[in-house]
């Protein structure tokens, strides 16, 4: 019988049995133990339980490995593009040969639902192609300077790549950074969230098995603070690709400044989702549910701001509560349609806004408290959660919460719903729901975001570029774009 995530779970949940576990860093090619011996428990958020340990790496380790990278860069950057296709694409086939087991360890580290994790790790696979083929095909451009000059340039690799990675999409926000560092030519060393470290390391070992030189990829794992900072800090670093909050984000920027290192910043979010009067009410409310609901609202782009016209105002919140209503809250692996939160830190901050809310008397029209629906998923888990009828300038319009939780804002017209979409610091997605083009399209061109849909809340895919405005802040990650941030360009002009 083939593994699948489900029998993979029936032996967890029976013994406590895990597959094969990686165990240490992955530095130059091998997995290997803390230089100080030191671990940390990786816990389960649907049980909030302990299942394994992993090594908590120190600057020692991110010494070890970014001078491990600094090596391979001298050699990666010479391969051809078609070698770095090859071994992209032969991670991407392991990786969909071992995706039941990287899909099992996902919902593990992170709490989310077997169906979300699947789909993140197919985006993995899909990442490791894309990015492989695009390998071949970033070229430089040819300058026309007249009869006597030939110029030209070329994309080189920046060298040494630093890639912090968040605790919600752990494999999916690995994967981006590095399959588009390593087409480049670049070599990296990653450092996955404190409570996420395993799917960055099975990838580690896939990609090193796939032909992967030795240091070219390093993870090393552990605290923010611990391995984190030595590595955004470190003077070998040349870029720095960073997905987390605006606090750390800032701080990693600070670090960054005095080494010159490069950046891409994809912070937080507060995405609004505009259902205009003439939308179709049955495609938006299910377009918000997933919008926010998706992944326990633990996205960056999650559309955590429902902004209504008047005229469709009740019966569309009404659709939305329904649909909420039916949602099973539970174990990832236990067929829940919403997973756990992270960590209780998260649950705690989650809480914190709602409660804040209750006591300021808004209306919280269903959710509003903690739990799952089973007594045996005994983790950390928020109740998806609507808070109707927001001024404009209520903490749970302007901050972002991070989790299932759905603020509403009510509007008379298309201006008012601009100036709500456009009411908080961030600009990172937006959603438009309506049946006019026109109103959409003016929508479209006015809030300030660095993705727009329209009719289909998640339209898109790894194709399309990603990133923020204001403080959701700069670079784009995914698309074409996505490789631009990893080379520098060289112009070459020749007399003669
Ligand atoms: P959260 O506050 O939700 O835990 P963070 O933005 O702090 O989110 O974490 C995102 C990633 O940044 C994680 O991998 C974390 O370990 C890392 N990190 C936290 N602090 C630092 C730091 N000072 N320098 C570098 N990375 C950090």
């Amino acid at each position: 019988m083939s593994t699948t995530a489900e029998t993979l779970a029936a032996a967890y949940f029976k013994d406590g049995t895990l597959p094969a576990l990686p165990s240490g860093h992955f530095i130059d090619g091998a997995y290997r133990p803390s230089a100080n011996g030191g671990t940390m428990e990786a816990f389960d958020p649907g049980l909030g339980k302990a299942f394994a340990s992993f090594a908590a790496g120190d600057a020692e380790d991110v010494e070890r490995a970014v001078a491990s990278a600094a090596r391979a860069a001298v050699l990666w950057r010479r391969s051809t593009p078609i070698e770095r296709r090859r071994v992209l694409a032969a991670a991407a086939r392991l990786v969909r040969e071992r995706a039941e087991t990287l899909a099992f360890m996902e919902v593990l580290d992170s709490g989310k639902t077997i169906a979300e994790a699947r789909g993140d790790i197919a985006n993995v696979a899909r990442l490791f192609d894309y990015y492989g083929g695009l390998a071949e095909l970033h070229e430089g451009a040819s300058i026309p300077l007249g009869p006597d000059l030939t110029s030209f340039t070329v994309n080189e690799p920046v060298g040494v790549t630093a890639h912090i990675i968040p605790w919600n999409y752990p494999s999916s926000t690995f994967a981006r950074g590095i399959a588009s560092a390593l087409a480049a030519g670049c070599s990296a060393v990653a450092k996955p969230a404190e409570t996420t470290p395993f799917t960055a390391l099975l990838f580690a070992g896939i990609l090193s098995e796939a032909g992967l030189p030795a240091g070219v990829l390093n993870v090393v794992t552990g605290l923010g603070t611990d391995a984190g900072a030595p590595l955004v800090a470190h003077p070998a670093v040349r870029h720095i690709t960073f997905t987390g909050s605006v606090a750390t984000g800032v701080r990693v920027a600070q670090s960054a400044a005095p080494n010159v290192a490069s950046l891409t910043l994809e912070l937080g979010g507060k995405s609004p989702v505009v259902c205009l009067g003439d939308c179709d009410l049955d495609a938006a409310a299910e377009g918000v549910l997933w919008a926010i609901f998706c992944n326990a609202g633990q996205v960056c782009s999650a559309g955590s701001r429902l902004i209504v016209e008047r005229s469709i105002h009740g019966a569309l919140v009404e659709k939305i509560v329904t649909l909420t209503k039916a949602l099973k809250v539970g174990h990832g692996l236990r067929g829940a349609d919403v997973g756990a939160i992270n960590s209780p830190a998260q649950l705690a901050r989650i809480r914190t806004h709602v409660d804040a809310a209750r006591a300021r008397g808004r209306s919280i029209v269903t959710g509003g408290g903690i739990g799952a629906d089973a007594i045996a998923d005994t983790g950390w888990f928020y109740r998806p959660t609507i808070i109707d009828d927001l001024p404009a300038d209520d903490a749970c319009v302007c901050e972002e919460i991070f989790g299932p939780v759905l603020s509403v804002q009510v509007v008379d017209d298309d201006d008012a719903a601009l100036a709500a979409a456009n009411g908080t610091e961030y600009g990172l997605y937006a959603g438009i729901y309506t049946r006019d083009i026109g109103r959409a399209m003016r929508l479209a061109r006015e809030i300030v975001a660095g993705q727009v849909t329209v009719n289909d809340y998640w339209a898109g895919g790894i194709a399309l570029p990603f990133g923020g405005m204001g403080k959701s802040g700069y670079g784009r990650e995914k698309g074409r774009e996505g490789i631009d941030a990893y080379t520098a360009t060289k112009t070459i002009t020749i007399r003669g």
